[in-house]
């Protein structure tokens, strides 16, 4: 595996762990050049990560797509390209080292809620407007409310 960081070829696998359900094979290396490590994941080509969305229809889990629906929310605020997709990464980080190789749109987006809240309250209050479908003022009113209690 070529190593992230200095690019050589030789590197020793330190760990080799499995998934709860054996769907994914997780492999910590270590580059023998520049001492880097790293994670990789192993699993069966076909099985990517599948999104079930609200309506019930399926479609595959795609890191861009909800790097698109944080960018959106976090436009204008102090947020950097990277933190955002290091929380599209994560995520998906995530669901591979549970070996959950179906989630929800639902999961998802709680996850995102989780990261922007701790990132940027107004990103974390437009992405609820739109995830929550916020019908109204009040809807924002209720939820800063609750955001200030915390
Ligand atoms: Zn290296």
């Amino acid at each position: 595996m070529k190593c992230p960081k200095c690019g050589s070829l030789e590197d020793k696998v330190l760990e080799t762990r499995q998934s709860k359900d054996g769907m994914v094979i997780k492999r910590r290396r270590e580059c023998l050049a520049c001492g880097y490590r790293y994670t990789t994941y192993e699993r069966i080509e076909e099985e990517t990560i599948k999104v079930i969305k609200k309506d019930g229809r399926t479609e595959p889990f795609n890191k861009d797509k909800i790097a698109n629906g944080i960018k959106l929310a976090s436009k204008s605020r102090p947020i950097l390209e990277e933190q955002i997709r290091n929380i599209a990464e994560e995520i998906e980080r995530y669901l591979l080292d549970e070996g959950k190789l179906t989630t929800t749109s639902y999961e998802i987006g709680e996850f995102v809620k989780e990261r922007l809240k701790k990132l940027d309250k107004v990103a974390y209050l437009r992405f609820l407007s739109v995830y929550e479908d916020f019908k109204d003022v009040e809807d924002f009113e209720e939820k800063i409310r609750q955001i200030k209690k915390e």
